[in-house]
Order: C-alpha cells, then structure tokens, then sequence
C-alpha cells in the first residue's frame, strides 16, 4: 500500500490558508508544534510539515509526491513539477522597482544595473530572455532597502498591495510573474499515488469553487417562478419543490457569491420570503 505524502507549508504567509484548505476539503488531521509529519485519518496520505522554499525541491527529488507551495518558488527553482492547481491564495506579483528618481522609464533602462532580490534565477533568466544584461544581488530578505544602502540600483521583489514599495521610495515598472499558491505534484506519479494526488486536485478544486458560491433557498407563490428563475438561473435549472401551502413552492438554487448582495432585495420583490443563504463546503459542477 502507498501512502501519498503530501508537503505543506510549516508557517509563513501560506501556512494557514493551506491548512484551512486541507480541513475544508475533508482531511481530518492533528497538528502539534513538534511533528514534522502526520497521518491524515481518513486518506491515505501523510503530511509533511515543511518550510515554503523548500517543497518544490522535495516533490522534485520524490520525497513528497504533491506539495502546495508559490508559484513564484516553483518557477524559482527551476525544477520539473507539475502545476495541478491554482489555489487562489498568497496573490502577489514578482515586480521589478527602480528608486522613485530614477530616470529609468522602461526595461531597456535596466541595462548595466545591479539588481537586489530574492529570486535571483528568475530575474536572469526573464532579462536574458529579453536580451538586457544584468547583475543580480542576492538577498534573503529587506529586499527594498537595498537600493538605499546602495548595494543595488534596483529590486526584484514579491509585491502584494504595492505599499511597501511606496514607502522605501520606489516605484514599480514592470511585472515578472504573477504568482499565487499552488498545488504541484511530481511529474513521473503512477499507480495508487497519482490517483490520490487527482483526488486531492479535485477536492481542493471543489472547495475552491464552492467559496465562489452560494446557496439560496426560499418560498415563493408558484405564480413567481419564472420571474425567480430568470434572476436566479443555477447551474441548470433551480429546483422547484412542493410545500405544504398549496398555492407556494420552494425554490432552490446556487448563486455566485458576489452577487448575493444584488439578488436577494430582487428576489423579495418578484415574491420571494424565508430567503435562506447557506455557504457551500465543496462543489463539483
Ligand atoms: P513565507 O516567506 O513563508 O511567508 O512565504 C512566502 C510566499 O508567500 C512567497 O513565495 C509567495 O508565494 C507568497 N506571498 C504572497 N504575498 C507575498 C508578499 N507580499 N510578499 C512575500 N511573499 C508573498
């Protein structure tokens, strides 16, 4: 029997969100502060509880089979992983930044400059790839000061809201990558893993979409069905159940999440009353 082990981030920005995924896909699991790795109690599948940076070069080398992790780290690495699925989560982009003053307006201004950053094959490679040499610092972190201190003219750094860059002073001009958490899997997976690292790809997929979603229920006199319809079209059709009024129906239908808050003062005036609003645990359309 194959247990499948699975790499998740033991903390950081996306420790949280992965775990809260995990629980919400229908993992049971207990984590202690101390434990490397455990079992989750209705898969077949051990977690292991590792840093960010490094699950990509661990489903790479096959000590783990899937792993969630940035993308901006996979493409970093550099390694052959399959991306399985976005996860919508640790949004940033890898932006390059020059000092607020500085003449440089474009990416043909970064000829000749030292550029400060954390991910230093990915600055290469994209300049390369562009035909614009360049000398990059490498730094863990603080990043965005290093063009201050004057260990560089200019930064590739993750970026999120933009506020950070704002307040060292510099100013983006363009965009590396777009990067987001990721789910990844190794590429040669056969047999029982790879069947369980499609399922865990569905499972997550399936939280993922249910949170976009919304389901509503309500009563409605069986005259307003079709105004009800039409402002709530469902995937296919809503359900339409008899109740024990004669003349009234319950309608059932899911609803973008978004529009909740347009829909539902609409629906009360086409007639609708008892308007329930339930989350969706997982969705599979
Ligand atoms: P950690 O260093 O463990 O907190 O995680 C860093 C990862 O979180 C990065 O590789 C990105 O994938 C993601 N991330 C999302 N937003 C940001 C941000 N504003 N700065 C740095 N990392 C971010």
């Amino acid at each position: 029997m194959s247990t499948l082990r699975f790499a998740i981030p033991n903390k950081g920005r996306l420790e949280q969100p992965a775990a809260a995924l995990l629980r919400q896909s229908g993992m049971r699991f207990e984590k202690t502060t101390r434990s490397l790795s455990v079992p989750v109690g209705n898969v077949d599948i051990e977690l292991l509880f590792v840093r960010t940076e490094d699950i990509p070069e661990l489903v790479a080398d096959g000590v783990a089979g899937i792993g969630i992790t940035g993308l901006d780290l996979v493409e970093e690495s550099g390694l052959p992983v399959a991306v399985a699925a976005e996860l919508g989560f640790g949004r940033c982009r890898l932006a390059a930044a020059v000092p607020a003053v500085s003449p440089v307006k474009d990416l043909s201004g970064f000829a000749g400059l030292r550029i400060a950053t954390s991910h230093p094959q990915t600055t290469e490679r994209f300049f390369a790839d562009k035909g614009i040499d360049i000398t990059t610092v490498p730094l863990r972190g603080s990043v965005e000061v290093a063009p201050r201190l004057d260990v560089a003219d200019a930064i590739v750094d993750l970026v999120s809201s933009g506020s950070t860059l704002r307040v060292n002073g510099l100013r983006q001009v363009t965009t590396l990558l777009e990067s987001q958490a990721v789910l990844i899997r190794r590429t040669d997976l056969t047999g029982t893993e790879s069947a369980l690292a499609d399922q865990v790809a569905t499972m997550l997929r399936a939280v993922l979409a249910g949170r976009q979603k919304r389901y509503v229920l309500m009563n409605a006199p069986e005259d307003a069905v079709p105004a009800i319809t039409a402002l709530i079209p469902g995937f296919d059709a809503p359900t339409v159940m008899p109740i024990a009024d004669d003349h009234m129906v319950a309608v059932h239908s899911v609803v973008d999440a978004d529009e909740v808050w347009s829909v539902l003062p609409k629906l009360q005036d086409a007639g609708a009353s008892a308007i329930l609003v339930l989350p969706i645990e997982q969705l599979i359309p």
